[in-house]
């Protein structure tokens, strides 16, 4: 008897079971989605009480002709001194973390397809990689290439290993602020024009040019960015 009752019983004690079991597990999933949205916004918006000091490590690559090497590394530390005067208030630091010296044969850099050639052969992950030249162009209207002190690019291609990578080019005769310049392009910041006073000016720019408060700001979080993302490829 007691055998037959519980036969009547179980499909529904079961079907509830199934259907309580349904709820917990979507509201686990959502629980889960949740969580997962909160952990994406807080990698990538740094809280406004976080000021400690961000070190962005960079990688600098020197290229060579006959003559010997296109900068010294006086230069290149003025270049860096330069940029960390102007974001130490926002507690963003600069240091020269490695340097090397390229073969002779890329001191001029001016096709896509070179700069793409170069971002291939860096396999150091974890810094921003800075390329010095005796010169660097990019392609204009009707195939003529303009001279330009400093550019920069991110890979974008298909290769993981390589997103997000940033990479800057410093011509050898380009004014001090033009690494910072390019530093600011790379995390983001768009060109202030007319005002010769603003470092991402892209016009002759005056010696003691400078980033605006709200650039500033702007380069903190995607210096932070930037730390947190390369903190993750390191410990891949
Ligand atoms: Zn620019």
């Amino acid at each position: 008897m007691g055998e037959v009752l519980q036969h009547r019983v179980d499909p529904r004690a079961r079907a509830k079971r199934a259907m309580l079991l349904a709820i917990a597990w979507k509201l686990l999933v959502l629980c889960g989605w949740a969580l997962s949205a909160c952990t994406a916004i807080q990698a990538d918006v740094a809280p406004p009480w976080d000021m400690r000091e961000v070190e962005v490590p960079l990688f600098v690559h020197v290229a060579t002709t006959k003559d010997g090497p296109v900068v010294d590394m006086a230069r290149v530390e003025a270049d860096v001194a330069r940029t960390n005067v102007e974001l130490q208030l926002q507690g963003i630091h600069f240091v020269v973390a490695r340097v090397e010296e390229l073969e002779i044969g890329h001191a001029v850099l001016q096709a896509r397809e070179q700069r793409a050639d170069f971002a291939r052969r860096i396999e150091d992950h974890g810094a921003l990689h800075v390329f010095y030249v005796r010169k660097c162009s990019v392609p204009r209207k009707g195939n003529v290439d303009q001279n330009v002190s400093g550019l920069h690019w991110i890979y974008r291609g298909v290769r993981q290993d390589l997103r997000h990578r940033m990479y800057l080019v410093v011509a050898h005769d380009a004014p001090a602020t033009t690494l910072a310049h390019e530093i600011g392009h790379a995390f983001g910041l768009k060109h202030e024009q007319k005002d010769r006073a603003n470092i991402m000016c892209s016009c002759e720019r005056r010696q003691d040019a400078h980033f605006s408060n709200s650039q500033a700001v702007a380069l903190r979080q995607a210096a932070a960015r930037f730390e947190r993302r390369e903190a993750v490829v390191a410990s891949r």
